[in-house]
């Protein structure tokens, strides 16, 4: 935690700004906003940042050619894929330039496959090429198709390992992040905001909604009236290492017309897993991240016929991610677009709504519109000391034997083993429980760590991590999978 519960002086000393939610976006306009000299806060409603939306994506970094000319998700895309590149160099946050390609496996596909590729060059985006069959088996061997969309720019990153860094970063410069903050309440006064939180009331002047899938309730929260947000949840199965020998790069199905969503693809992750997924199911509640066995046959099916080599790798988890869409499943108005504007109702009140895919990739170039947009009223002035680097984690399965063998040398606790699947020492774990924001879940831990990330999914280390929070003084009935509500343990057997 970031610091203790405190009930802020609201009125007497208000921050310049607070960001709502602590996902990609939001983290990524604090740490923008830390960069000048202002008072900024960040309010998140979970125990850790990266909790919603920025966990449960592809982690695909987009070109730019998917998104409908002269929308601000096509700005902001194009604008958004240079800035994270430098971004996540800066950050030490695991990144890589893969390419891309999007299939087309029947001739019915060429004019879509055309289209993309107009869109893109209108897009402004580099990089994009038509080719043929031979070039699809010299670009991605084993995959499936007649023509492909080539994309060298795409790229692929840690979507939650980007979004710890970027608050991490912010924090460092100065901004408070405050987790298990959950708005619930605004008191709307001439000179500020006055949210209330479980943590205490905070004042700020400016406030930035990032609340991802509820910034439309955290908006009515203030009297602001905002188009409605509508989940819509896409299932993802992910495999076992041996698939990223199959697969290096990012293959795409052609996608439907209506832009809804970009069809099941197939993702390789940065330490050798496949991701397939995410279909497409509008849902009515805005937590339902169940997974489904209809969406688990379905997404096999349609991940095979593009890349037939994928059969027989065993899959070792599922999860799910939910679009904040604006346009309603039921057939209501609603745009595809990002919504972020100023309300005319509440002036210094900045709603961002819809931030859906390619909102990832979008992110810093989103923080630089929001920066923009208090700027353009504040005249806001830069800190000399803004630091845009950070200390990156060190990960004991990215080093060499030379370095494992040095670490261990200097601290035993680089050579006990906590996670046998990822190669994660207790060394590792302990940095993790120590970080700035102070993991105290399981899942924070894996976030930060990759902890059971790996084949067994947590049973070998999960009672492990729990032994290392115990010895840092974490009463054991509060050890949780990812805060308040999963508690692992209901209380002892034995005194
Ligand atoms: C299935 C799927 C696949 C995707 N794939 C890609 C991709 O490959 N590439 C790409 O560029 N983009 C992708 N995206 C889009 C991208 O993931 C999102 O645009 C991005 O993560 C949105 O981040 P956010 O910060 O707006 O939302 P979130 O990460 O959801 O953050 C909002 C935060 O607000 C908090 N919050 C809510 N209410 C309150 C409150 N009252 N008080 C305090 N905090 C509150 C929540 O707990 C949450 O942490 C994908 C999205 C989905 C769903």
């Amino acid at each position: 935690m970031s610091d203790p519960i405190q009930a802020d002086n609201a009125l007497s000393a208000p921050y310049d700004a607070a960001v709502i939610g602590g996902g990609v976006v939001g983290c990524a306009i604090l740490r923008e906003l830390s960069r000048y000299r202002l008072r900024v806060v960040l309010l998140e409603r979970e125990s850790d940042l990266a909790e919603g939306i920025s966990k449960g994506n592809s982690g695909v970094i987009h070109a730019g050619f998917n998104v409908a000319p002269g929308s601000l998700k096509a700005r902001l895309n194009v604008e958004g894929l240079d800035i994270l590149y430098r971004l996540a160099a800066a950050l030490g946050v695991p990144h890589r330039i893969t390419g891309k390609l999007v299939v087309a496996v029947g001739e019915g596909d060429f004019p879509r496959l055309e289209e993309l590729l107009d869109q893109g060059r209108r897009n402004g985006v580099a990089g994009l090429e038509l080719v043929d069959r031979a070039a699809i088996e010299r670009l991605a061997p084993g995959v499936r198709g007649l023509r492909a969309l080539s994309s060298a720019r795409t790229g692929i990153v840690s979507p939650y390992e980007l979004t710890i860094a970027l608050g991490e970063s912010a924090a460092a410069n100065g901004a408070r992040v405050v987790l298990q903050a959950a708005v619930t309440s605004v008191e709307v006064r001439p000179d500020a905001f006055l949210l209330s939180t479980p943590r205490g009331v905070f004042a700020a002047r400016w406030i930035v909604n990032a609340a991802g899938l509820d910034a439309d309730d955290v908006a009515a929260l203030a009297g602001i009236r905002v188009p409605r947000v509508f989940p819509s949840r896409g299932e993802y199965l992910i495999t076992d290492k041996g698939a990223g020998s199959v697969l290096d790069m990012p293959v795409y199905p052609v996608p439907p017309r209506d832009d809804s969503f970009l069809g099941v693809h197939i993702t390789p992750t940065l330490e050798g897993h496949v991701l397939l997924g995410p279909g497409s199911e509008a849902v009515a509640d805005k937590r339902d991240t169940a997974t489904t066995r209809a969406a688990v046959e379905k997404l096999q099916a349609e991940a095979l016929a593009l890349v037939p080599g994928l059969a027989g790798i065993p899959f070792i988890h599922a999860y799910a991610g939910l679009r904040p869409k604006l346009v309603d499943p039921r057939g209501g108005p609603g745009t595809a677009d990002f919504l972020i504007e100023e309300s005319a109702s509440r002036p210094r009140w900045i709603n961002l709504l819809g931030i859906e895919s390619p909102g990832l990739t979008a992110a810093p170039a989103i923080a630089l519109r929001v920066a923009g947009m208090i700027g353009a009223r504040e005249g806001l002035k830069e800190r000399p000391d803004f630091n845009p680097g950070r200390p990156a984690p060190t990960r004991f399965a990215r080093r060499d034997d030379a370095e494992r063998a040095l670490r261990a040398a200097g601290d035993p606790a680089w050579s006990e083993m906590v996670c046998r699947c990822e190669h994660v020492t207790r060394a590792e774990v302990l940095a993790a429980v120590h970080n700035p924001f102070g993991a105290r879940t399981l899942d924070a831990i894996k976030r930060r760590t990759r902890c059971g990330m790996g084949r067994c999914q947590g049973g070998f280390c999960g009672p492990r991590i729990v032994e290392i929070l115990k010895g840092e003084g974490e009463p054991v009935e509060k050890i949780s999978k990812r805060g308040s509500g999963s508690e692992l343990f209901l209380g002892r057997l034995k005194p």
